[in-house]
């Protein structure tokens, strides 16, 4: 391992607390993103229920117009019929017409109860359309102003974090790269966390001993030394 001057200590150190810094708003911002996502999906299954329900008012409305249109067709048979039975000649045709006067008008009766009851269907799908519309739009309203209010709290952050990932560029364009790339890989390795400091020959990363030997190089400076266990890179500080 190559010696470092000391002030590169000093670097990696602000180094660490820009990376702290990233790691935490990137965490904050990703949960506010996770949190926005969540509330459009909820708002998505109230979009499909509201589509089922006015697609079930339309297919009631449709069974109405249907109904009512066969309804119309039967009663000019009857009222057709009527009239040939003011024409006829023979006992036959008259019994004839007669019986179908009086089928239609039982289709008739059967068709206007099924009526009814599509009727029926109808309002009660009105209903449902209604409300679910309603609760829609409220819901909308809601989760548009939550997803504002979200965008606004975390636009800080994101400003924040901006000026930290500025920051961090400006101290790597200083360091080594190699340096960079070990600080990458250790930081990735410990959520973020690539330098910590060393007093009373504990590593504060990860609370272990510190060997003698290695503890003394650590307090002298001279050379980047990583905790053997958590392989943070260390550094000295005199706590009484
Ligand atoms: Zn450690």
């Amino acid at each position: 391992m190559k010696d470092i001057a000391k002030p590169d200590i000093a670097t990696l150190v602000k180094l660490q607390e820009a990376e702290t810094e990233i790691v935490r708003l990137q965490a904050v911002l990703e949960k506010v993103e996770k949190e926005k996502t969540k509330l459009a999906s909820r708002l998505k299954q109230f979009e499909k229920a509201l589509v089922q329900n006015r697609e079930d008012l339309v297919r009631a409305q449709s069974a109405c117009r249907d109904s009512e249109h066969e309804i119309q067709i039967v009663d000019d048979r009857i009222i057709k019929s009527n009239e040939n039975l003011r024409m006829v000649k023979t006992n036959k045709e008259y019994t004839v017409l007669l019986r179908e006067v009086d089928d239609n008008k039982k289709r008739k009766d059967a068709l206007e109860t099924e009526l009814l009851e599509f009727m029926d269907e109808r309002e009660k799908s009105q209903t449902i359309a209604t409300e679910s519309e309603r609760e829609y739009e409220l819901l909308s309203e809601q989760i548009t102003a939550q997803q504002a209010e979200m965008e606004k709290k975390c636009s800080d952050d994101k400003e924040l974090l901006e000026e930290y990932l500025a920051q961090q560029k400006d101290i790597g364009k200083r360091l080594d790269s190699s340096l960079m790339v070990r600080f990458r890989k250790i930081s990735k390795m410990n959520q973020g966390s690539a330098v910590t400091s060393v007093s009373h020959a504990v590593c504060s990363g990860c609370f272990m001993n510190i060997p003698p030997q290695l503890y003394i190089e650590v307090q002298r400076g001279s050379s980047l030394i990583s905790c053997p266990q958590c392989s943070r890179i260390l550094y000295y500080v005199n706590i009484d």
